[in-house]
């Protein structure tokens, strides 16, 4: 099957109000140009310096998604053009997008990752700790950066009910914190991957990051 075949069966597989973000990490710039012609918009890296080096070599109408762990120094490589930050796990790492977003005359979408998996390695705020970040509202001083929603990935296990119940706590948090704080704008739920996407859009995924289903496996050794 060819990639625009595969691209083509993984969006029938999604409902239409479901958001596809192609994750092309590790892949060259000529997939994701195959990818493009094929009608997809919306790419997501999870390196900031790679990024940055594709970003040039592609169309400029190119939705590009951080979704991987972004550290504060590596925030003015993305800030120009990135759409949406799906990995702030940080007050700190805010602070950053927010000052790199004004510096740019942009305001930057983002999103908190919650960590719900077994895995330690996994970033991102505990439940608990994200409620009482929230609660304390320091949040609300930044002017460049809008709050958009939460980001989760589960547990890498073959248990369907445990991807289930930790995809199901996660929209419970997404509930509670658009009514508790941010209203209709508070409008993304980014969770499921090749694995465990359709599990993630029965639970409430508005969006959905899918790399190697369309992309085929990555290789790491380049
Ligand atoms: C790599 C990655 C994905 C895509 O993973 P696949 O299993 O290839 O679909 C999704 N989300 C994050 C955060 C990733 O790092």
């Amino acid at each position: 099957m060819s990639l625009t075949e595969r691209l083509q069966e993984v969006k029938t597989s999604i409902p239409e109000d479901v958001t596809l973000v192609a994750v092309s990490k590790t892949h060259p710039a000529e997939m994701i140009r195959e990818a493009y012609d094929a009608g997809q918009r919306i790419f997501g890296e999870n390196r900031p310096q790679e990024l940055r080096e594709k970003y040039p070599l592609l169309p400029p109408d190119i939705r590009w998604h951080m979704i991987g762990h972004l550290q504060t120094n590596k925030v003015k490589y993305i800030a120009p053009f990135v759409e949406l930050i799906h990995s702030v796990d940080s007050d700190r790492l805010l602070a950053v997008i927010d000052r790199e977003a004004a510096r740019n005359d942009r305001t930057i979408d983002v999103l908190f990752e919650v960590h719900v998996a077994m895995e330690e390695t996994k970033s991102g705020w505990a439940p608990e700790e994200l409620r009482s970040y929230l609660a304390g509202g320091a949040w609300r001083t930044y002017g460049n950066v809008r709050i958009r929603g939460l980001m989760a990935v589960a547990s890498q296990t073959d248990d369907d009910a445990r991807i289930r119940a930790e995809f199901t706590a996660v929209h419970g948090l997404f509930r509670e914190f658009r009514e508790a704080y941010f209203g209709a704008g508070f409008d993304t739920l980014s969770m499921g991957m090749t694995h465990d996407y359709p599990i993630a859009v029965e639970c409430g995924a508005t969006m959905v990051r899918i790399g190697s289903r369309i992309f085929g496996e990555r290789d790491y050794r380049k």
